[in-house]
């Protein structure tokens, strides 16, 4: 990358560090279980609600206990089920005429990360009923309180329930955008580790992994902050600790819980410190092949790692020795060297290949270019590279 471009970046990326301690972030409040979740509705005389989730957690029916305590304290739940897999405007404009309609005065966001963006957009919608979602595109553009947002995680990684971004795929287009406001961070989050045990062993490992990429690129990343670097080293300890047990057991729930932890920390991590070329290039596979977002990130991860080279060493050394992955008195470049060995045998061991062979060599130039242009100048990466050094990690990736 030329000179001046570099400096661009780079520039851009300091200002967004310097404003971090000034802007208005909050850390949704962890809370467990329905008890705390109706405490709070109770005391904030809430009598109405919208719980927004999907189909196939209402098959499940994952919140049927939640809505018979609901009842029982006479507080009234209409369910907005149709969210689909890339939310659309279609979505959002039903879940936001359901709570017009039933006069609801609260919004429980219940599932993934799909959930999660419709559940945030519609709290959006309500904030500002006159601006279409289209015109709250970007950055700082919602601008006003949401409802209460309560964020109930039922896969452990996306870090949905912390972040302040909706992505949402516009009906009629089918073009996908973010609306990034700080009134879209949740109030609450409820990890509540009951919801999780029947996840698939594919979801959990890939979702697994897909936290475990939030902590790291935050952590290698030049935007940390004294937080953030606490959150990522709490992630990365706690997956490596508890990402096989839930994969091996699903209904071990002390590592299901912790891996909703991981989760949480990773997700408050990545807000502040952003994320890096791994889901820069995860992003651009799965808007062009519809590769899974944790199934890409797992296999990308050690390839983007090794070409970082020396300028990450010290940082992976730091995450692996806090994870306790190896002695203290180990070399930097054995320690780092060992920190992606245990990325690569935890994805072997939960079924996540090396490579990504869908990716057709036609396509590289131009995932490439759309890679770079999503990373640069917002991601601070350690290392800045062109569409150009990117298309050799594609390659990479692709051969195995
Ligand atoms: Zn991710």
């Amino acid at each position: 990358m030329d000179i001046f471009k570099k400096l661009y970046c780079r520039t851009f990326q300091i200002f967004f560090r310097i404003a971090i301690p000034i802007l208005p972030y909050h850390e949704p409040k962890i809370i467990h279980n329905n008890d705390e979740l109706i405490t709070i509705l109770l005391e904030n005389k809430i009598k109405n609600v919208l719980l927004v989730t999907d189909e196939g957690i209402s098959k499940l029916g994952l919140y049927n206990e939640l809505i018979n305590v609901l009842k029982e304290k006479n507080i009234e739940v209409n369910i907005y089920d149709k969210t689909v897999a890339n939310p659309t405007t279609k979505n959002v404009e039903e879940a936001l005429k359901m709570y017009i309609d039933n006069s609801c005065k609260a919004i429980i966001a219940f599932g993934g990360g799909s959930s999660m963006d419709c559940a945030k957009a519609t709290g959006a919608r309500v904030a500002r009923p006159k601006k279409s979602l289209n015109k709250m595109k970007g950055i700082l553009k919602v601008n006003k309180k949401l409802p209460l947002l309560i964020a109930v995680p039922t896969t452990a990684g996306t870090g949905s329930e912390t972040t302040l971004a909706a992505v949402i795929t516009d009906s009629e287009t089918r073009h996908k955008y973010a609306i990034n406001d700080f009134p879209l961070i949740p109030s609450y989050a409820m990890l509540d580790a009951n919801l999780t045990v029947g996840l698939p062993k594919f979801i959990t490992a890939t979702t697994g992994m897909d936290a475990l990429t939030h902590a790291i690129e935050a952590y290698i990343g030049r935007s940390r902050t004294k937080d953030t670097r606490k959150n990522s080293i709490e992630a990365v300890k706690l997956i490596f600790e508890n990402l096989l047990l839930a994969y091996k057991d699903g209904t071990n729930l002390v590592a299901r819980e912790n891996m909703l932890k991981a989760s949480y920390c990773a997700g408050l991590a990545f807000t502040k410190s952003y994320v890096g070329y791994v889901h820069a290039i995860a992003h651009s596979l799965g808007g062009k092949y519809n590769i899974a977002h944790g199934l890409a990130n797992a296999i990308i991860l050690p390839y983007v790692l090794k070409k970082y080279g020396r300028s990450i060493y010290k940082k992976l050394w730091e995450l692996g020795t806090s994870s306790n992955l190896f002695k203290k008195n180990t070399s930097i470049e054995e320690g780092t060297k060992i920190f992606i060995e245990k990325i690569e045998e935890m994805n072997k061991s939960m079924g996540i290949g090396t490579s990504i062979p869908e990716i057709k060599n036609e396509d590289i130039f131009q995932l490439a270019k759309t890679a770079e242009k999503e990373a640069n100048p917002l991601y601070p990466v350690p290392v800045l590279y062109t569409s150009k050094q990117l298309e050799e990690i594609y390659y990479e990736v692709k051969n195995g």
